[in-house]
Formats: structure tokens, sequence, C-alpha cells
């Protein structure tokens, strides 16, 4: 089954599922995991729909999944009323719920399938079923995402997620431990623990602030696994702690820290009903900088970041700008703020003083090369010294992969010193 995922680590975890639990047996197609971060993206996976339905096969069909399809948790029943231009394909688009488990009679459905084993891809799908292949081997990725948690309480005015994903839920520590463990065993060496708002597990509730369990799952983890590497995704500032952030010295634990900060403006933050102020972030970040690892290797700093929310004063984006610049951060992902007028929309929709496009975009610019510039400048000052890459994928003699602090790596820019390149190998080397 061909695949195509749009953005989150969520999508990939859940794609890894679907890809891989049999549904797709007698099927050809692409499935497609779907995105509602901003109308842009919307209309990204739309478009790759109906340019991909063009070049179908008669017997293949379009399986679509996650945001895009769900509503409440649920399918959304009201799919071809909201994505009107896809109504015409109806007949060539299957939309399936989150995950294969909650498509009814999974069996009978395979019961009732006649094809013979033919195409070189068949025999593909039958050699990885026969599991001559390990368990990483089978998998899409060379790391493992996580799911710890799921959905969210916490209604931002400006997320659309939050509508689709429904209710916080957590998994739990043995569950997870269990999952882990199996995967060291079966010769993964990267686990990337992922959510909608991942910070909030082990709590009833992702307003909860009484205090983060984050670091509780992590501490076992480190404890009760011997997996090599760990990385966290992207992680909502309410939930990080002293306790959270002290974990991070430990080498097994990647010094990567992916924020949801949003913004840096106390009244944009408040407009936004996010849990924290520009105080607390500005706490937060200082606290991660001055983290002393065993490796010694420098901290990473990436942001989400939403410019032009409706009512923002350009005092307010230079409170974002400025913690850009004076705190360092190292990435940015950073997008306009969308009004979600396409499709389904969000509440601060309907907020009278919205931004002008083109103010929007002056900001953006401004912002986008300004974490450019800090970016080029944390990889110039990472030259030279020593990391450990898992090779994720080696094609044409060309390989790539990640350093701890989510340098993205090549042969044009990484020496390798010792071990064998070689996917799911993990070798050390020099930034060039
Ligand atoms: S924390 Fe806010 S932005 Fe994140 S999923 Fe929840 S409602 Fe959406």
């Amino acid at each position: 089954m061909q695949y195509k995922i749009f953005w989150c680590k969520v999508n990939k975890y859940y794609t890894d599922i679907w890809l891989n639990s049999g549904f797709f047996e007698w099927k050809k197609g692409i499935f497609i995991a779907s995105c509602v971060v901003t109308d842009k993206a919307k209309k990204k996976w739309v478009k790759f729909v109906i340019d991909s339905i063009k070049k179908l096969e008669k017997e293949e069909k379009i399986y679509l999944s996650w945001c895009g399809s769900l509503d409440k948790w649920k399918v959304l029943t009201t799919f071809y009323e909201v994505y009107k231009e896809l109504a015409p394909y109806k007949d060539k688009i299957e939309v399936l719920p989150e995950e294969p488990k909650l498509v009814k009679n999974i069996m009978s459905y395979w019961a009732n399938a006649e094809y013979p084993l033919n195409t070189e891809n068949e025999k593909k799908q039958s050699l990885r079923d026969s599991s001559l292949l390990s368990e990483w081997q089978k998998s899409i990725y060379t790391k493992k995402f996580i799911l710890i948690q799921s959905g969210c309480d916490s209604f931002c005015t400006f997320c659309l997620t939050v509508q689709k994903r429904w209710a916080h839920f957590f998994r739990l520590k043995e569950d997870i431990l269990r999952d882990i463990i199996d995967y060291e065993k079966a010769g993964w060496k990267e686990i990337v623990l992922t959510g909608v708002n991942l910070g909030a597990w082990g709590l009833k509730s992702t307003n909860d602030l009484s205090g983060s369990r984050l670091s509780e799952l992590i501490k076992s983890i480190l404890q009760e696994t011997k997996i090599r590497r760990i990385r966290i995704s992207s992680l909502g500032p309410e939930f990080v702690d002293d306790k959270l952030l002290k974990l991070f010295e430990n080498k097994r634990i990647y010094p990567h820290f992916h924020y949801s900060l949003q913004s840096g403006s106390d009244n944009i933050l408040k407009s936004m009903h996010r849990h924290y102020d520009g105080k607390y972030i500005k706490d937060m970040l200082e606290k991660t900088k001055k983290i002393k690892r065993e490796d010694w290797v420098s901290v990473s700093i990436w942001a989400d970041l939403i410019i032009g929310f409706p009512g923002e004063t350009e005092e307010n984006f230079l409170d974002t700008y400025n913690l850009v610049r004076d705190y360092n951060i190292t990435k940015l992902h950073a997008f306009t703020f969308s009004p979600h007028k396409y499709g389904e929309n969000v509440p601060a929709w309907s907020y009278k003083n919205q931004v002008d496009e083109k103010i929007k975009k002056d900001r953006y610019d401004r912002i986008s090369k300004l974490g450019e510039n800090i970016r080029n400048e944390f990889i110039d000052s990472q030259k030279g010294r020593s990391f450990e890459v898992l090779i994720e994928s080696v094609k044409n003699g060309k390989f790539k992969g990640w350093t701890e602090n989510y340098i993205e790596v090549t042969n044009d820019n990484f020496e390798v010193i010792s071990g064998v390149v070689k996917r799911n190998e993990i070798v050390v080397g020099k930034l060039k």
C-alpha cells in the first residue's frame, strides 16, 4: 500500500499501525494521513487526493484517515459537506477511523477477500507478513514512534485538532514499557515519545496544572529499558518542570526540545487560552539552556509559533521576535495565523481584530529570517564536534540521519569515524 503522511509524529505513529495491521492485505491504492493544523494544510491533502485519484487504477482507492476524516474522535459523517470538492470522487475514497481496530468486523472484511497472490508488491507484502524480516525492517521508519497520550481538553482558540482528537487520555506506563522492551528486543535503537499533548501524560486532564508526571514515565523508561536513543516530541511548556529538565542530562535522552510556545506576548497567549505567560516561557528557556549533559552535546530548542493572531500589535509581535533572538531558539516552526475559513473553523475565526494578511506576511518573513540566521549560527557552532548518529537510510551510497541535537546529516556534512554505515546502525563522527 502506498502512503502519504501530512505533518505530525502522531500521524506517523498511526500510519505505521495501519500499514502493519493487515487491513490493507488485499487492497490497493494510497493511504493518506491527513492534517487540519491550518487551511493551507487542509488544501494540501485535498489537492493530493484529487491529483492521486486521477492516476489510480480501476481497483485502487484512496484510504483517508486522521484529523481530516475525524470529528470528536469518530469518523466525520459530514466529510463530503466539509470537503465539497471531494464529493464527486466518493466511490474512490474510503474515509477511515483513527485506527484499524475501530474498523468493525475487520476479520470478516478479510474473509470476503478472494484475490490470488500475483504482483511483486503482494509477494513483498506476504514476505513482510511471514516475518522473515525483523520488526524494524518491516516498519516504514528506522525509529519507533510511541504514542503515550492523545486527545486534549485545552481548547486553545486557534486549534482545530482538539475538535478532532477529542478527550485527553494516556496509555498505562506498563503498556508503554512493554512496547519499548519489545522494540529493543526486535532491534530498534531509537524511540520517539509522541502524543497530541504528551506533557499531560498521567494527568486527569490537559488543564490539570497540579504538576507534570512525564518525568515519572521517562525515569521508568531509563531504569527499566535499555533502549539507546530516546526522543521526546513536541511539549506544552506548562508541563515542563525542573524534574523533567534534570532528566535531559542523561545521554540516552536527546537534548532536543520542541516547545509549542505559540507566542511570546502575554496578551496574545491569554487570547489563545494558553496556560502560561511570557515570563514563564523565559524562565523555562533559561533553565533549558543551562542543562549540563553527560555527553556535552549542546541543547537545541525548536519552537512552534503563530504569527498574526487576531489582535497582535507590532509590540506583541516584537515580544515573540525578541524571545527568539534573546533565547537563541535554534529552529522555528512558524505559521501565520489560520482563520480556518476552509471546511471547519476555530473560535478565533470569529475574533474582530483579525490582522491584515500583508502585515502577517511581513512579520512572518522577518521572524523566519531571524530564525534562519540563528539556525545557521547554531550549526556552525557545532562543526568539528563529535556526535552519535542513527543511520536512517542509505541510498546509492548516500546516508541520512540526525545528530542527538537534531541536525540532519549526510555524507556531505558528516565524517564517520567509527561504526558501520548501514540502516539502523549507530555511527560516531564529526560534523563538517
Ligand atoms: S494544547 Fe491547544 S493547540 Fe495543543 S492540541 Fe490542545 S487545544 Fe490544540
